[in-house]
């Protein structure tokens, strides 16, 4: 028998469709889970897939990308390169598989609902590649994280953290369940494939990729290299999907789009500001997160909001000032709470660090270097109590991250809502319009430090938080160079000495 080529029955078999008898189109397709509300049912026909693939395809590529990383890590294995690697670039893929291994197991699930319930048959059909390619990072990075318990335990936390209460954790998730697992189809694809993987995974798999490699943690580069193949793939189903809502429902396009680059950028402000600026070796840096962010998510962002029509946000001033400080914040306040994470971080504010932080944020000194002065004279005058927290900070209500960490030093206003009966707090003005866009969407969620007060972390002190948020012992995190760093500080001062 003869196989026909592609092109002969791609077409007919993409757009896999009928009229349903047995059931009403609106209960096997409900307006709550496809997102269409607005869009009118013909209008879907128009939705042409990004890229075209068979499953034949699909498998024989995949399964050549899963042998390139089965070779590396055998090879990897055999040289034991984990065990020599800087504590600073391992804590990287400690904090990273357990940030965001399970996000990539909840966007199976985002697939698997656009597989189902997506609007129009070929955007489902081509879900199916997309949720078979977030099982493969999942599982991806709970093989590599299973190969490295046996040297740390904090690679439990690669399927352990999303089930603890671990304040960082719990903002992640918060995006997730919002985008990922309870927003309709249309939404999703917005937030998640143009906003998140279009953008913001760049800076982690691309960048963060690179950073490894030249810090010699060849497998997670290799690794998050192999994962980004994919994403760069997938990321692209939301654009026939902007291109479609933006002829229907321009403003709910906006406001998507809007809310949700805030959202993701807070958290990698987090999540890979810190990694890349701080725990990556000073010598080992390609560029800082300013540079890779106005390069990778500023530039490209800007392109498809112009391209498909829509306007800059109307907190893009702002933003562009948080580039220079927010991850500086963060990683201050990260640091200062490090029994609450689970990994150690790298402080990163040697001399020579702190000089190519002043290269690259000129205000540097002024906002972060005095508050990490006052920091070294308490480790350098033996006073490390003094640098290690009593209580928690206060929590944004949308995005869970401490208030005063989106900006400088000097932007630590709290904003506040008040919602049925109840004062809402927020870490900046964006947040805050975020959340008096749709109250409802995020009203009555408790943060950890509302829960705090209200008596259900008990004993009520940091000793009950940290047993609440599930940190052990053995996983708890301390300085990563147990403060030999700020020994060059102290020749300075042979009195203090
Ligand atoms: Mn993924
Ligand atoms: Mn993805």
């Amino acid at each position: 028998m003869r196989l026909l080529n592609r092109d002969d029955w791609y077409e007919i078999s993409h757009d896999l469709d009928w009229t349903l008898s047995y059931v009403e189109e609106r209960d096997a397709f409900p307006a709550e889970w496809t997102g269409s509300g607005g869009v009118p049912k013909a209008a879907w026909q128009a939705w042409e897939e990004p890229f075209r693939i068979s499953y034949r395809d699909y498998v024989g590529v995949q399964r050549e990308k899963e042998a390139g990383v089965a070779g590396v890590r055998d090879a990897l294995k055999r040289a034991h390169i984990y065990e020599h690697l800087d504590p600073a670039v391992a804590a990287i893929s400690h904090f990273h598989m357990g940030a965001l291994c399970m996000v990539e197991q909840m966007a199976v699930t985002m697939l698997g609902h656009f597989a189902r319930f997506a609007p129009s048959p070929r955007w489902r059909n081509i879900s199916v590649f997309g949720m078979l390619d977030e099982i493969r990072h999942a599982q991806l990075q709970l093989l590599f994280s299973h190969d490295l318990l046996k040297h740390d335990p904090r690679f439990d936390w690669c399927q352990k953290a999303f089930h603890t209460n671990e304040w960082g954790i719990v903002a992640i998730r918060s995006f997730c369940d919002d985008w990922l697992l309870n927003a309709n189809c249309v939404d999703a694809a917005l937030a998640v494939h143009l906003t998140v993987e279009h953008g913001f995974t760049n800076m982690q798999f691309v960048a963060l990729a690179a950073d490894a490699m030249e810090s010699g943690d060849i497998g997670f580069s290799n690794l998050l290299s192999s994962i980004q193949t994919d994403e760069a793939r997938h990321a692209q189903q939301g654009f026939p999907t902007l291109e479609i809502l933006m002829k229907h429902d321009p403003q709910r396009a906006q406001r998507v789009i809007d809310v949700s680059f805030w959202r993701a950028f807070r958290l990698f402000q987090a999540i890979t500001g810190t990694a890349m600026d701080y725990y990556t070796p000073v010598g080992k840096r390609k560029m800082s997160f300013k540079e890779f962010m106005l390069e990778w998510v500023v530039d490209q962002h800007e392109r498809t909001l112009r391209d498909y029509g829509l306007e800059r946000p109307w907190y893009w001033e702002t933003f562009l000032k948080c580039l220079d400080h927010g991850h500086h914040a963060l990683h201050l306040g990260m640091w200062f709470w490090r029994p609450t994470l689970f990994w150690k971080p790298n402080a990163g504010v040697s001399r020579a660090e702190r000089q190519w932080l002043n290269g690259k944020y000129p205000d540097w000194e002024e906002s972060w270097g005095v508050l990490w002065d006052e920091i070294i004279k308490n480790i350098n005058t033996g006073d490390i109590a003094k640098t290690l927290p009593e209580t928690l900070p206060a929590l944004c209500n949308l995005t869970q991250l401490p208030i005063g960490t989106h900006w400088d030093r000097h932007h630590l206003e709290c904003f506040e809502s008040r919602y049925d009966g109840r004062t809402y707090h927020f870490d900046s003005d964006v947040s805050k319009w975020c959340f008096d866009l749709e109250p409802t969407r995020y009203a009555g969620h408790l943060n950890v430090v509302d829960r705090f007060v209200a008596g259900l972390i008990q004993p009520p002190n940091l000793a009950g938080a940290l047993a609440w948020m599930g940190l052990t012992p053995e996983v708890m995190g301390d300085d990563v160079y147990d403060y030999r760093w700020a020994a060059e500080f102290n020749r300075d001062r042979p009195a203090a000495a």
